[in-house]
C-alpha cells in the first residue's frame, strides 16, 4: 500500500462521528429526528449495495431511514406520484432516488419533481443553478465528497489546476462547477475532459490534481500524469478476478499501483471518494432537517 495514499475511509468516519453528535444536538434542540426517505428503482444489485450501506451509515448516525423499492417495470408517471408523496410527507426530510434508473424513466423528468429543499442529492435544477452561481444549498453528495477530501487531506485546490475527466451530471459538472468558485475552498482553473476531447493526456499532464469520473477501468495510466500529481478516483469498476470468492472485485478509473508510484497523493477504490459520498449525503439530510425545521 503507498505511503500517500488519501485514506477516505477515515476521513469519512471522522465526518460521520461529528454528524451524529450534531444529529444528536439537532434532536435535543427541536424534537426532530431527521429522516431520509430512498427511493430504489428495480434490482440492480450494486445500486441495492449502495442503498444498503446508506441505510447503516444513516442508522448510525442517527438518522431515520425508510427505503421504497419499486419494479424496474414502474412508469415515470407511478414514480413521481411517489415522489410527490414523499414531498408532501413532513416527517420526511430528505428524499434520494437512487441512481440509475430503468431506461425507460427520464431521469431528469422525474429529479425536476423533487423538493429542492428535500433534494439531498442536489441534482434538481435549482439546487444545480445555485451551486454554478456560488450560493449553494445542498450540493450533489460525490463533489461535495470530493472537496472535503481535498480540504481535509492538505491538498487545498485554490490556485491549482484541476482537470476532470468526465462531464456527467453528477460528477463531472457539479465537482469542475464546485471547486472554480471564488472562494478560498475553492479557486482552481478546472479543464473539464470527455469522451470527444481530441488529446486526452495532454489534458491530464498538465493537472495538478486530477479526477477521474470516466466509468472505465485503469484507463488513467502513469503516463498520462505528472510527477506529484493528486489524484482523486471516482470510478467504481469491478473486474473479473478469479482470486475472489465472488469472482471479481472493485477497482477505479486509475492505474492505482502505477500512478501512485508518481502522484503525491491518491485515493484508493474502495475506500476512497465513495465513503466521502455517503458522509456528505448524511450531512445533506442533516442540514435539509435543520432547514426545515426553521421554517426556510
Ligand atoms: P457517466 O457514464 O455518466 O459519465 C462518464 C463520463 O466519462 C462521460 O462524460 C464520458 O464522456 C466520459 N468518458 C467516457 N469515456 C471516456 C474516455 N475514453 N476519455 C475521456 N472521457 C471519457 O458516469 P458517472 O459520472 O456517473 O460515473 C463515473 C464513474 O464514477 C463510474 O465508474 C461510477 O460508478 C463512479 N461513481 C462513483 C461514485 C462514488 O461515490 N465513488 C459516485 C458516482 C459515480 P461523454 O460525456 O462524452 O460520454
Amino acid at each position: 500500500m503507498p505511503s500517500n495514499i488519501i485514506d477516505g475511509t477515515a476521513i469519512a468516519t471522522s465526518i460521520r462521528n461529528d454528524l451524529g453528535i450534531a444529529v444528536e444536538a439537532f434532536r435535543n434542540q427541536s424534537g426532530i429526528s431527521p429522516a431520509l426517505a430512498v427511493v430504489l428503482v428495480g434490482d440492480n444489485p450494486a445500486s441495492a449495495i449502495y442503498v444498503r450501506n446508506k441505510e447503516r451509515a444513516c442508522e448510525q448516525a442517527g438518522i431515520a431511514t425508510e427505503t421504497f423499492i419499486l419494479p424496474d417495470t414502474t412508469s415515470a408517471q407511478e414514480l413521481i406520484h411517489l415522489i410527490q408523496k414523499l414531498n408532501a410527507n413532513d416527517s420526511f426530510h430528505g428524499i434520494l432516488l437512487q441512481l440509475p434508473l430503468p431506461p425507460h424513466v427520464d431521469a431528469n423528468a422525474v429529479i425536476a419533481q423533487l423538493d429542492p429543499a428535500k433534494d439531498v442529492d442536489g441534482l434538481h435544477p435549482e439546487n444545480m443553478g445555485r451551486l454554478l452561481t456560488g450560493s449553494p444549498y445542498l450540493v450533489p453528495c460525490t463533489p461535495a465528497g470530493i472537496q472535503e477530501l481535498l480540504l481535509r487531506s492538505g491538498h487545498s485546490p485554490n490556485g491549482k489546476h484541476v482537470v476532470v475527466c468526465g462531464r456527467s451530471d453528477i460528477v463531472g459538472k457539479p465537482i469542475a462547477a464546485l471547486l472554480v468558485q471564488r472562494n478560498d475552498q475553492a479557486n482552481a482553473t478546472v479543464s473539464i475532459c470527455h469522451s470527444q476531447t481530441p488529446d486526452l493526456p495532454h489534458l491530464t499532464k498538465q493537472a495538478d490534481i486530477l479526477i477521474a469520473a470516466i466509468g472505465k477501468p485503469n484507463i488513467i495510466t502513469a503516463d498520462m500524469v505528472k510527477d506529484g500529481v493528486v489524484v482523486i478516483d471516482v470510478g467504481i469498476n469491478r473486474i473479473p478476478d478469479k482470486t475472489r470468492k465472488s469472482g471479481h472485485r472493485l477497482v477505479g478509473d486509475v492505474d492505482y499501483l502505477n500512478v501512485a508510484l508518481k502522484a503525491s497523493a491518491i485515493t484508493p477504490v474502495p475506500g476512497g471518494v465513495g465513503p466521502m459520498t455517503i458522509a456528505m449525503l448524511l450531512k445533506n439530510t442533516l442540514t435539509a432537517a435543520r432547514e426545515q425545521h426553521q421554517g426556510r
